[in-house]
């Protein structure tokens, strides 16, 4: 059997979790962005992500 462990220093974040806030982070942001910004096409394109995935708007 092949076990994998991650070994997480004493008193330190595991590699992983800084990775998922990360992400976390650039998505948040780029959702904002693309949701505050005046450019009406790139406002558009975002409109349209959110209506194709179902996120309720107007
Ligand atoms: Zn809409």
């Amino acid at each position: 059997m092949i076990a994998s462990r991650q070994t997480i220093p004493a008193g330190g974040i595991s590699s992983r979790a800084v990775a998922v806030f990360l992400c976390g982070v650039l998505g948040l942001g780029i959702i904002t962005l693309a949701g505050n910004v005046q450019a009406a096409s790139l406002h558009n394109a975002a409109h349209d992500v959110r209506h194709a995935n179902g996120f309720a708007c107007h």
